[in-house]
């Protein structure tokens, strides 16, 4: 099944930026276990994954730690963005992109569905404008529509929509890779993007179900039904010990951790 979408789709190499639920761990003012907890795998920015395929580095999400993220991993170059939806844990690091456009010389492309496009642009209108081009002081981004399958930086990508509460999310798939946050259930005519997918990047807030996020058992029945080669638990909250997590999980299900770095197809 793994040539059910992509016929000898390439591998790419994922690094987590950010695992972490919204408010990421630690909360501020909490004084709970993992927050307070000393392990390293526990201290979760909002959640974010750069996408590294034939030099060129696709970033999802602009999470509000992008700068700290990128610091901490020594990205100095974003050639391209895609948004799964215009939550503010997804969203607001956008202006640190900034930096990058200026690094590089040149503007970046962003893409997304139709409505977290508007959204976005409405947010960061500036980011947009074609005044003010040029200079560290703005960003400069051309946006994309994704309405289909779509080539991005030499990558083959897949946006569908999943259940998020009362809003949908935009799951992506990149050649045999889903990254699949913010997820309540999956409408019927997505099924057919994550069928075949090796490396499933899939969101839990917390071992319960939560209105609008998975809890860890809805995900790893999606994993269970999806049998990838590898899955990884990211979008964590506060509520989820990593090596506690680590112990429950099944045979080739891990908890993901900020920093933590692979290559699907390996
Ligand atoms: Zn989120
Ligand atoms: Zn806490
Ligand atoms: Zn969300």
């Amino acid at each position: 099944m793994s040539d059910h979408i992509f016929p000898g789709a390439d591998a790419v190499d994922v690094l987590f930026l950010g695992t972490g639920a919204s408010s990421g761990v630690p909360v501020i003012g909490c004084s709970c276990p993992v927050c307070l907890s000393s392990n390293k795998k526990n201290h979760r920015t909002r959640s974010s994954i750069i996408v590294h395929h034939s030099g060129k580095n696709l970033l999802i999400d602009t999470a509000p730690d992008l700068r700290y993220q990128s610091l901490k991993n020594g990205i100095v170059a974003i050639d391209g963005v895609i948004f799964t939806h215009p939550h503010a844990d997804h969203v607001l690091g956008l202006d640190e992109l900034r930096v990058f456009n200026y690094i590089q010389k040149r503007e970046i492309p962003v893409y997304a569905d139709a409505y977290t496009l508007s959204r976005v642009q409405m947010m960061f209108p500036y980011a947009f404008s074609e005044a003010n081009r040029g200079g560290l002081s703005r960003p400069k981004l051309i946006p994309h529509e994704i309405s289909g399958p779509i080539d991005i930086l030499g990558m083959k990508v897949i946006s569908f929509p999943v259940y998020h509460g009362p809003v949908m999310n935009h799951a992506v798939r990149i050649n045999d890779l889903v990254y699949l946050t913010d997820c309540k259930g999956i409408p019927d005519e997505s099924w057919e993007a994550l069928y075949g997918v090796e490396t499933l990047i899939v969101g839990a807030v917390k071992y319960e179900p939560h209105e609008s996020h998975f809890g860890i058992h809805e995900a790893l029945e999606l994993v269970d039904r999806l049998k990838p080669r590898r899955a990884y638990i990211t979008h964590l909250s506060h509520s989820i010990e990593h090596d506690e997590l680590s112990k429950m999980l099944p045979p080739s299900v891990f908890a993901a951790y900020d920093g933590l770095r692979i290559t699907t197809g390996a």
